[in-house]
């Protein structure tokens, strides 16, 4: 099941990201895949505004810092492999442990390392158009029976 829409600006991907996260499960995967400045973390802003997790103000990109942490119930990781070239440096995280918690999981550059996510995980494709405007793609996997 795959769902398209398209935003015009930042403050729409936002907005986006806050309608999507009212249709996620209290426990999910969730991968953000697109090109450097495609709107990855951007729409995380808004997932996780729209979870009550956090304000888009606070949600900086975790390039850096690998993992970082938002609000309680529910739990929100937001996670960058960007820097990361190998599995085994992945494998470090600790993430299989991190998927079983009962959090929204958004992952940046997780497709890098499809061996090492679940099945069950939701994709969200985003593609830079012209200037400010962008399309996105939800596609839920392995949910479906
Ligand atoms: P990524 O995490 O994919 O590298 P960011 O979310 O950090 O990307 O950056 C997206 C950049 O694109 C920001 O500078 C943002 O202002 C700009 N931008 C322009 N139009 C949009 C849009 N429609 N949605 C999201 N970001 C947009
Ligand atoms: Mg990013």
């Amino acid at each position: 099941m795959a769902e398209i829409f398209h935003t015009k600006s930042e403050e729409e991907t936002i907005a986006a990201g806050e309608r999507l996260a009212h249709a996620l499960p209290s426990r999910a995967v969730v991968l953000l895949i697109g090109n450097l400045g495609a709107g990855k973390t951007t729409l995380a802003k808004g997932i996780v505004k729209g979870l009550g997790a956090a304000d888009p103000d606070e949600v900086s990109s975790p390039t850096f810092t690998l993992i970082h942490e938002y609000g309680t119930k529910p739990k929100v990781y937001h996670i960058d492999l960007y820097r990361l070239e190998h599995a085994r440096e992945v494998q470090t995280l600790g993430l299989d442990e991190i998927f079983d918690r009962n959090a929204v999981v958004l992952i940046e550059w997780g497709e890098r390392f499809p061996q090492l996510l679940p099945a069950e995980r939701i994709e969200i494709s985003i593609e830079a158009m012209e200037e400010d405007s962008r399309r996105i793609e939800v596609l839920f996997r392995g949910s479906q029976p």
